[in-house]
């Protein structure tokens, strides 16, 4: 059994995560899409909020499993067994990024591969980044997240108001 690690802010989760996840499932057998706890930036959402939004966003899918970890991101792979890890390309500037963390990953644990899955055409454009800043200033993201995260956007902007 192949179990995949897709790590992330997930600040919020987008359906261009989903999307990406939804076709790991496909490959492999488990899909842990772990939320890292700490991060280096500035969250919208904290670590619990973000892991309660991606469980009800992927309720209904069964291969896909919901947690979070603080630890270095090759060992949580090794700690749950997984012996792949799961990002996404949208853009030729996120390659740099993703091309230099694969290489430290694979020099601190070669045992562990890192896959990359080419966004979908709908969705590379599609960042938290964008989803963030869109729904501060009130705008519409209901093509960009699922149902109940527009609802936590909203509120979220309401008390920042
Ligand atoms: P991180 O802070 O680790 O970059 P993100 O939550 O922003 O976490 O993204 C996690 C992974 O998902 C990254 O590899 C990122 O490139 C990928 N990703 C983000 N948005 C999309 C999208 N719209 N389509 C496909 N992959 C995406």
């Amino acid at each position: 059994m192949t179990i995949a690690l897709y790590p992330g802010s997930f600040d919020p989760v987008t359906n261009g995560h989903l999307d990406t996840a939804i076709r790991a499932a496909r490959l492999f057998d488990t899909v842990v899409m772990a939320v890292f706890d700490r991060p280096n930036k500035n969250l919208l959402f904290s670590t619990a909020e973000r892991v309660e939004l991606l469980q009800e966003a992927t309720r209904e899918l069964p291969r896909i499993r919901v947690t979070t970890y603080n630890a270095l991101t090759v060992h949580y792979a090794r700690q749950i067994g997984a012996g792949v890890i799961v990002r996404g390309l949208r853009v030729a500037s996120d390659f740099e990024h993703e091309f230099q963390m694969a290489q430290v990953n694979q020099t601190i644990d070669a045992d562990i591969d890192v896959v990359v899955f080419m966004a979908s055409r709908k969705y590379t454009f599609l960042s938290s980044t964008t989803v963030r800043e869109v729904a501060s200033l009130g705008g519409d993201v209901s093509g960009f997240v699922p149902p109940h995260i527009v609802q936590a956007l909203k509120r979220k902007f309401a008390h920042k108001e």
